[in-house]
C-alpha cells in the first residue's frame, strides 16, 4: 500500500498515514478548539483501537489470577499474558521467552539490574560507565549503587552534536569498570548511539552492559542477539500500549546468577522459615500479581507494530525528521539542540530569549502539544547550556502537514515575545 501522504511535498512510503490516523481515536480530538497535533511521542505514545479493545476485553471477560489456578479463566489470563512475553521475544529476537522479565516500565528494570546485578557485583573502589546524554532513570538508580558501595560513576562525554565520543569512552574503561549502562536512542537530543560498537567494547573489557531502549524500541528494529547486548530494557507506554508495563531483557546465564530484586509470591520455589528456595526465571523477578492486562495490551500493540513493519516505520519517521529539520531550521531564531548525523525522529529546540515554557503554552492554544523542560536529563541540559529545551518528537502517525502547522506555532510564538 503505497500512498502519497504529504499536503506539500509528496512521498512515497509504505506507511498508508491516513488510514494509521483513523486507527487512533485520541488523534480526532480537539484542543482548546483546534484539532490536536500530538508530538509528545517520545514522553509517552497513543494507543491503537486494538490495544484499548484488547484490554476491554480482558477485563470484560478474561480477568483471573495467572499461574495459580487450575480453573479455565486463569488458564485464559495466563495463557494471554505468556502469548504476550512470546511476542515481545520475536519483537527483539530473545533467544528464549525465560529472558523477558515484566516490569512496570524502562526505569524499574534498571533499578532491579542495579540492585541485584549491581549490588552483587560491584564492591568498594570499582567503576560503573554511564553518559553525560543518560535519562535520570539511568542515572539515578547508579548513583545510590554507588554511594552504598562507595564506588565510582564514569561518565562518557559527546561532542556539541549530540554524539558520544566513544575515544573517550575507551580511555574510562579498566580493570576497576564492573558496568556500562547507555541509552539507545537519547530522548533529549534524538542521538542514535552506536550501540554495537559500544557493546563490542564493553565486551572486549570483559565487563557487561545495559541499554536502555525506552526510546529505541519505537524508531528502530532492535535485535538483542545480534547486538550481544547483555541487558535490554524499555517500557510499554513508549511502543503504543499501556502505562505501568515494561520489560527487562536479559542474558538468561546473567538472569539466573542474580538474586531476585523483590520477593513475594510466584518468585519462590518453597518457603520455610528456615529457607526459601527461588524459582526458575523468569518467575523470579516477577513478585506478586503482575500487571496482566497491561502485558496483555503491550502484546497486542506489538503484534499491531510488526503488522506495520518497524522499518515501514523507521523510514516514514526519518522522512518526517528530516522535513521537520528542514523546515524549523528555517526559523532564523530558532536554534536545535542535537544535530547527531544518526537521528531518530526527535527535535529539541530553544528560541532566542524566549523561555520553553512559554513556547509549550502558546502551541497548546493551538491544539498542538510539544514537552518543554530538562525531560529528566539535566546533567544534559547543563552541558549545552540551557535550562530546558522545547521538544517535538514524532511517531508513524504523524505528518508534514502537522510540522508545518507547529512551525506557523513557532513562528506565532517569536511574534507574541518580540
Ligand atoms: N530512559 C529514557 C531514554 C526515556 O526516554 C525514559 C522516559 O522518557 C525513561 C528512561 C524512563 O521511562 P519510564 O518513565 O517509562 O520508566
Amino acid at each position: 500500500m503505497s500512498v502519497e501522504v504529504n499536503t506539500k511535498e509528496s512521498v512515497k512510503t509504505s506507511i498508508d498515514v491516513e488510514s494509521i490516523r483513523r486507527d487512533f481515536p485520541i488523534l480526532e480530538s480537539k484542543i482548546k478548539g483546534n484539532p490536536l497535533i500530538y508530538l509528545d511521542n517520545a514522553a509517552t505514545t497513543q494507543k491503537p483501537k486494538v490495544v484499548i479493545e484488547r484490554m476491554n476485553e480482558y477485563y470484560f471477560a478474561q480477568n483471573s489470577n495467572v499461574h495459580r489456578g487450575v480453573h479455565t479463566l486463569s488458564e485464559i489470563a495466563t495463557n494471554a499474558y505468556e502469548d504476550a512475553r512470546e511476542k515481545i521475544k520475536t519483537l527483539i529476537n530473545a533467544a528464549d521467552s525465560k529472558e523477558i522479565i515484566f516490569t512496570r516500565g524502562t526505569t524499574e528494570s534498571i533499578n532491579l539490574v542495579a540492585n541485584s546485578y549491581g549490588r552483587m557485583v560491584v564492591k568498594e573502589g570499582d567503576e560503573i560507565i554511564i553518559s553525560i546524554m543518560e535519562h535520570h532513570s539511568n542515572i539515578v538508580p547508579w548513583q545510590i549503587l554507588a554511594e552504598e558501595k562507595k564506588a565510582k560513576l564514569r561518565i562518557i562525554p559527546i561532542n556539541d552534536n549530540g554524539e558520544l565520543l566513544i575515544d573517550e569512552f575507551e580511555k574510562l574503561l579498566n580493570e576497576k569498570t564492573k558496568f556500562v549502562s547507555v541509552v539507545h536512542i537519547s530522548n533529549s537530543l534524538g542521538t542514535i548511539n552506536p550501540i554495537k560498537k559500544i557493546i563490542d567494547i564493553s565486551h572486549n573489557h570483559g565487563v557487561p552492559i545495559l541499554i536502555d531502549g525506552a526510546q529505541g524500541i519505537m524508531h528502530t528494529a532492535v535485535d538483542v542477539q545480534e547486538l550481544d547486548c547483555d541487558f535490554y530494557v524499555f517500557s510499554g507506554h513508549k511502543l503504543y500500549g499501556p502505562t505501568g508495563i515494561g520489560v527487562l531483557y536479559g542474558k538468561s546465564n546473567l538472569l539466573n546468577t542474580m538474586p531476585p530484586y523483590q520477593g513475594g509470591g510466584d518468585m519462590i520455589r518453597s518457603v520455610t522459615f528456615e529457607k526459601t528456595t527461588y524459582n526458575d526465571i523468569p518467575n523470579k523477578f516477577e513478585a506478586g500479581t503482575p500487571n496482566i492486562a497491561g502485558a496483555v495490551g503491550l502484546g497486542t500493540a506489538i503484534g499491531y507494530i510488526l503488522k506495520i513493519g518497524i522499518n515501514n516505520i523507521a523510514e516514514y519517521e526519518n522522512e518526517l525528521l528530516k522535513y521537520a529539520t528542514d523546515v524549523l531550521s528555517s526559523i532564523k531564531e530558532l536554534k536545535i539542540i542535537g544535530t547527531a548525523k544518526e537521528k531518530a525522529s526527535i527535535i529539541s529546540f530553544v528560541l532566542e530569549n524566549i523561555h520553553p515554557h512559554d513556547i509549550g503554552t502558546v502551541l497548546d492554544y493551538e491544539g498542538i502539544a510539544i514537552r518543554t523542560g530538562h525531560h529528566c536529563t539535566q546533567p544534559l541540559m547543563h552541558r549545552f547550556n540551557v535550562p530546558a529545551t522545547a521538544r517535538a518528537s514524532l511517531a508513524f502517525y504523524n505528518t508534514k502537514s502537522e510540522i508545518d502547522a507547529i512551525s506557523e506555532g513557532i513562528k506565532k510564538v517569536i511574534k507574541v515575545f518580540n
